[in-house]
């Protein structure tokens, strides 16, 4: 399957440009899109599963306009909401149940089937029966996987499904996500969360105030902060200078000063040590140094 958008804007009526002519390409497989708050994450997503229309541009699966094929699409698709919620005092399962009905699995005996398959698969089985506004805030965010999973979809879109969850639920979360890889769907996973694009990722989209402005594999976005990426050993009084100068990734007190890491197109001049970067590295060199550094040329 191939999901291509192509020279996709969205200018909201009071004249916001939430997109900018994003042009991208997901295949099957994990897809990160990366961004800080307001980057136009959701307004992509939105438009992705039909919720919304584009002001211009297309977004095809395998060549056919989504917009012109919203309910074939809709019926291959599998969407958590960012403010996903339960307004009903459904028990777990029934919640589900009520999901699977509405993804158009007819037979019941089927559906209870898949509906205890996905509790079991998210780790709410034991939980079944309790209310569904009940749960957790962890809790809930896996049976909104669930719903989102039900019915077999072939396009999974999951906007912000970490905001909130504490690390061990974040790591599930992504297990789960892992998981359903292996099954030849495409997963797009919005996040303003660095650590949620893992090495599982097929491809990352890193979205800044509605412009795309990396698309690529998550280990080439690291590769491009290769020599970039600092750890400094500074007194006192050369890291007062030093903070002004280079965008601090972090600093920790050590016996005779600080050690800083930061990112930087040249080398310091001080005592300092070339760091392999992270993701998290590599992130801050793009957002906060060659962006800004690219807008003041
Ligand atoms: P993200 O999901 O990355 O946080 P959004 O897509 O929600 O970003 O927002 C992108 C930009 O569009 C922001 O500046 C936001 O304020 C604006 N925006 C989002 N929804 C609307 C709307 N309904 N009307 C006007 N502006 C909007």
């Amino acid at each position: 399957m191939k999901i291509e958008i192509q020279g996709l804007n969205k200018i909201y009526s009071n004249g916001n440009h939430a997109l900018k002519d994003i042009n991208l390409e997901f295949g099957t497989g994990i897809f990160g899109l990366l961004g800080p708050n307001g980057a136009g994450k959701s307004s992509l997503m939105r438009i992705m599963v039909t919720l919304m229309k584009p002001t211009s541009g297309i977004v095809t699966v395998d060549g056919k306009d989504i917009q012109k094929h919203r309910k074939q699409l809709r019926s291959m698709l599998g969407y958590l909401p960012q403010d996903f919620r339960f307004f009903t005092s459904l028990k777990t399962w029934e919640f589900l149940d009520y999901s699977g009905s509405l993804a158009g699995l007819k037979n019941r005996k089927e559906r209870f089937r898949e509906v205890d398959r996905l509790l079991e698969q998210v780790g709410l089985l034991e939980v079944r029966d309790r209310q569904a506004n009940r749960l957790s805030g962890g809790m809930k965010r896996r049976l909104g996987i669930a719903q989102a999973l039900i019915g077999n979809p072939r396009i999974i879109i999951v906007d912000e499904p970490t905001t909130g969850l504490d690390p061990d639920e974040r790591i599930r979360f992504r297990n789960i996500l892992s998981q359903m890889s292996e099954n030849d769907v495409t997963i797009i996973l919005s996040t303003h969360i660095v650590g949620d694009i893992s090495s599982t990722c097929q491809g990352m989209a890193l979205l800044n105030r509605g412009e795309l402005v990396f698309s690529g594999r998550p280990e080439n976005l690291v590769k491009q902060a290769e020599g970039h990426v600092f750890k400094l050993n500074l007194s006192s009084s050369e890291y007062d200078v030093a903070k002004e100068r280079f965008d601090v990734i972090s600093t920790i007190p050590v016996d005779e000063g600080w050690e800083v890491q930061v990112v930087s197109d040249d080398i310091p001049e001080y005592n300092h040590t070339t760091i392999t970067p992270n993701i998290e590295d590599a992130y801050v060199y793009y957002m906060e140094h060659k962006i800004k550094a690219d807008l003041s040329e």
